[in-house]
């Protein structure tokens, strides 16, 4: 009788446990209603995670406002997040480089690091700088949908009685970035080559500038700036000097900040240059998306914001220099 009962919880186990292998999904974070639980390490993860989960998906972004992705560190709280989210995905591409996020990342059960399944599918366009990988894939949105995929899998096999639904609203959702990838890439167009030079407070534009500035595969001089891939604040003189040569170099006129690091930089940068530049008050966003106010609170709306103000100040650019 014994060996019955034994025989009988291993079974109940082997298939009733089989589906979930992560903490029963119910927590202050997440509510206990059945739905597939994900957390992104970012927010413009989160919202295509949101777009293809739709209604059987609970989704939650671990970094969020103005807070830095790339030296992030866990904070009261974040464990359990963490801990009770069925799929956690992360951007990987040593974008999370706080050694608490990671480790919690890498141990993950269910754990699926966006930009290197992009990797995987199209390894010739991730950009290296000095040697190391740019993890700002998100910065060209056709390059980001080749992530869809990953998501879609993830989601399917936690859920499988879902999949096709989250086939669908991938499918849809691939469509819309790609014509706005498309839209913006043809608003680039109207403006002269000679004003498509793009000076940021770090080097998150990589991919923007390939993608939208670059006709004739120049986009490593169409964006430059002091702080290196990560906005460390480790500026030497060098770096100043650099940016003050580029922006004479090709007279550039405004620079433009990025909503989540330190103007510091960019204000030494300006008052060291010998012709005039200003600091567009519109800030850009280049490692997390805006909050309601800015215009900018979903992926989408944040790269057109970033081309819409780009396109308007070199706009005005243009028309001060004739
Ligand atoms: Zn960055």
């Amino acid at each position: 009788m014994k060996y019955l009962a034994l025989l009988f919880s291993v079974f109940l186990c082997l298939f009733g446990c089989a589906k979930r292998d992560v903490p029963s999904p119910s927590s202050s974070y997440f509510e206990d209603n059945g739905k597939v639980k994900v957390l992104s390490t970012t927010t413009m993860i989160d919202d295509l995670v949101a777009h293809i989960g739709g209604e059987f998906v609970d989704h939650i972004a671990l970094v969020t406002r103005d807070l830095d992705p790339h030296s992030y560190e866990l904070v009261k709280g974040d464990d359990e997040k963490i801990g009770f989210a069925q799929i956690a995905i992360g951007n990987g591409l040593h974008l999370e480089h706080g050694a608490s996020l990671r480790y919690q990342l890498e141990n993950h059960p269910h754990a699926v690091f966006l930009g290197e399944e992009i990797q995987k599918r199209v390894p010739s366009q991730i950009i290296t700088v000095d040697g190391q990988l740019d993890p700002h894939v998100w910065m060209d949105i056709s390059l980001w949908a080749e992530g869809i995929d990953a998501i879609v899998t993830a989601l399917s096999a936690i859920d499988p009685e879902h999949a096709l639904h989250y086939q669908r609203n991938g499918d849809d959702l691939r469509q819309a970035m790609l014509l706005t990838h498309r839209q913006i890439q043809q608003e680039f167009k109207g403006i002269g080559s000679s004003n498509r030079y793009l000076v940021t407070s770090h080097d998150a534009f990589h991919y923007f500038a390939r993608a939208y500035l670059s006709e004739e595969e120049d986009w490593e001089k169409r964006c430059v700036a002091p702080e290196g891939l990560a906005p460390d604040g480790q500026l030497s003189t060098q770096d100043i000097q650099r940016v003050v040569d580029h922006l004479s170099e090709y007279q550039i006129g405004v620079v433009f900040p990025e909503s989540n690091v330190n103007r510091d930089a960019l204000k030494k940068i300006i008052s060291s240059c010998k012709h005039s530049v200003q600091i567009c008050d519109r800030p850009l966003y280049g490692d997390a998306m805006g909050d309601s106010q800015s215009g900018a609170d979903s992926y989408l709306a944040m790269i057109q914001h970033n081309a819409k103000v780009l396109k308007e100040e070199w706009q005005k650019q243009s028309k001060l220099n004739h």
